[in-house]
């Protein structure tokens, strides 16, 4: 005789609930489904382990999806149930238990547990109309029960006929939920959510035995490092992020104490040079995968890179506000940090040629990093690079001075100037210059190069700062004073409707009649007016007229037309090598040019 009984908690409005929360993860009941399976395939160990049941054969769980009957079944040869646990387990634990997550999920409001965590069972409702359950205990002499109910308030329950000990879940699916039934849909799942799961899992609606599971039961992040070979790991990468392309080094994550953490994070190839891309870290939870990129518990910088994490640990269904304050999680986040910059600072240490090789790709998930967390700055500063005008790698910090004291500051001692390139082709005039003078630059031309100067310094204020190639005439590139109050004149009077500051000094190379320089400060603060779309980039140039050059001395002698027309090609001359002149500028200058060249040849 059957018997029924009615569902004790109020679960008629909670399924409307958790239909409407968890839409676009309803799929993550298969994960709860097949992840009870294995957790009762661990109990059934545990009683084998302790000589309390008899371990005779393989463990596994078959997930079945029969598309006439429209079922889908989840079947294992795990613990199994007697009628008195299921009544406890599935129709009291199972519903109250939703209940519970229902009530902090409404707390955490709305989209707050990552991976809807904790529903359990009673998940498999979302896309369920009817569940059997046929199930059959490990207990000698305890007979096989079928439960059944419709998720909604009432269920039944009777003995029945079941060959071998373990459970099997029949869903009935909903007719919109037809899609999971669908092998190609049902192995994208289990690939999703079980590919880690401890046993065998196999998709044989056959059932032959020559079927291959459709996990890995044993992922290479579980095994001590030392046992791990670089094939391995890269085949590891490959099928579990498909990239096609090698990664360039990872960090495996082993730990047991004082919290349980275990996982690779691979430093990918970055494909393109003009933004960050993110890359994909996964989470797990004693071998079930959560979701990905969770920035709750993952420093944010850290998901450029690939990887998996398996941490227990970390109490996943609680509300996201709370995960991100929680103490165990902000360890476990300093701790991942800490051993990838330690792993940096070995290959710095331990392989400097292949760091460098390497650096392009790092290079903005460091400085990214950087910006993101200083802590991760302090363990990673001395080991950031820079391209010098010899093309050669140097740590940032070996351009940095001294530090320039408060006393001194005070007095007007600025700290370090750094000069940077950040297009060698547009700055080719200045870094030539730089290069005769012997004067060094660094090489600053990603994206995010802006950024992190005007991070670097933020963080050393009294010992450096950054000025672009063209932004300041160096010390070294001149001679003595060069101060000329007539050249100053003839060019103003040249210039009068430009907007341009014009300044005479004495420049080491002869050869330049006059550079543009473009103060640093303006510019950035144009740039970042851009940026924001805050308004139009303006230009604050400044002349620097050399009065070494024999063209600007003999403009003195010259008459009032020539002396203009060729103060303004001067000017022009000194523009193109800092930038495009704009369609006015083009034509003026040709102009003049043209005019020029007929009154030499006529001469
Ligand atoms: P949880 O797994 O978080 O405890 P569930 O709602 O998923 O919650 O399951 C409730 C209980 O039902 C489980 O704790 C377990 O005791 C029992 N159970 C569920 N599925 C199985 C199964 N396949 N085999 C044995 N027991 C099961």
């Amino acid at each position: 005789m059957a018997k029924t009984g009615n569902i004790q908690i109020s679960s008629e409005n909670m399924m409307p609930i958790i239909k409407k929360w968890l839409y676009s993860d309803k799929d993550i009941f298969l994960r709860e489904i097949v992840s009870n399976a294995s957790d009762a395939i661990t109990k059934y160990k545990k009683l084998v382990d302790l000589g309390e049941a008899a371990g005779d054969e393989k463990y596994r769980i078959t997930v079945t999806a029969d598309e006439k009957a429209g079922t889908l079944t989840v079947e294992d040869n795990g613990i199994g149930m007697t009628e008195e646990e299921v009544e406890k387990y599935i129709t009291q634990i199972a519903f109250s238990g939703a209940a519970d997550f229902v009530e902090k999920y409404e707390k955490a409001g709305g989209d707050g547990i990552i991976g809807h965590f904790g529903l359990g069972f009673y998940s498999a409702y979302m896309v369920s109309e009817n569940i059997e359950i046929f199930t059959k205990s490990y207990r000698e002499g305890e007979p096989a029960v079928h439960w059944q109910s419709d998720g909604e308030s009432t269920y039944t329950i009777e003995e029945c006929e079941k060959e071998g000990r373990g459970t099997k879940v029949v869903m009935h699916l909903a007719p919109e939920e037809k899609e999971f039934l669908k092998e190609f849909e049902v192995r994208k799942l289990l690939n999703k959510y079980c590919s880690f799961m401890p046993y065998e899992i196999y998709l044989d609606p056959k059932g032959t035995d020559e079927d291959k599971p459709v996990n890995t039961p044993e992922p290479l992040y579980l095994k001590q490092p030392k046992d791990c070979t670089e094939e391995e790991y890269k085949t590891f990468y490959r099928e579990t992020f498909h990239d096609y392309q090698e990664p360039l080094f990872w960090i495996h994550l082993n730990m047991d104490y004082p919290f349980n953490l275990k996982g690779i994070l691979y430093f990918p190839k970055v494909k393109k040079q003009v933004e960050l891309e993110r890359g994909q870290v996964k989470l797990y939870c004693n071998q079930v995968y959560i979701a990905d990129n969770i920035k709750e518990v993952i420093p944010e910088f850290l998901m450029l890179l690939n990887g998996v994490l398996d941490c227990p640990d970390i109490p996943l269904n609680v509300s996201r506000s709370f995960l991100q304050n929680d103490k165990q999680v902000q360890k476990i986040a300093s701790h991942i940090t800490k051993k990838v910059a330690d792993k940096l600072s070995e290959l710095y240490k331990n392989d400097r040629e292949k760091y460098e090789n390497c650096w392009q790709d790092l290079a903005n998930f460091v400085k990214f990093g950087c910006i993101k967390d200083d802590k991760f700055y302090e363990r990673v500063k001395d080991i950031i690079i820079y391209k010098n005008l010899a093309g050669e790698y140097r740590p940032v910090e070996s351009f940095f001075g001294e530090e320039v004291s408060e006393e001194d500051s005070k007095n007007g001692k600025e700290p370090q100037a750094v000069y940077y390139v950040s297009d060698v082709n547009k700055q080719a005039q200045y870094v030539k210059m730089f290069k005769d003078a012997g004067l060094d630059a660094i090489l600053c031309d990603t994206f995010i190069d802006p950024h992190f100067i005007s991070y670097l310094e933020y963080k050393n204020p009294s010992k450096v700062r950054f000025l672009r190639i063209d932004a300041d005439v160096a010390g070294e590139l001149k001679e003595g004073s060069g101060e000329d109050k007539e050249v100053e004149e003839i060019f103003r009077a040249a210039l009068t409707d430009k907007k341009v500051t014009v300044k005479t000094e004495k420049l080491k190379d002869e050869g330049v009649s006059a550079i543009v320089n473009v103060s640093e400060f303006m510019r950035r603060m144009s740039e970042m007016n851009s940026f924001y779309r805050m308004g139009e980039e303006t230009e604050d140039v400044t002349l620097i007229v050399n009065t070494a050059s024999p063209a600007v001395q003999a403009l003195k002698g010259a008459e009032e037309e020539t002396q203009r027309a060729a103060a303004m090609q001067i000017y022009y001359l000194a523009l193109l090598a800092y930038r495009r002149l704009n369609p006015e500028e083009l034509d003026e200058f040709s102009r003049n040019q043209t005019k020029m060249i007929e009154k030499y040849l006529q001469k």
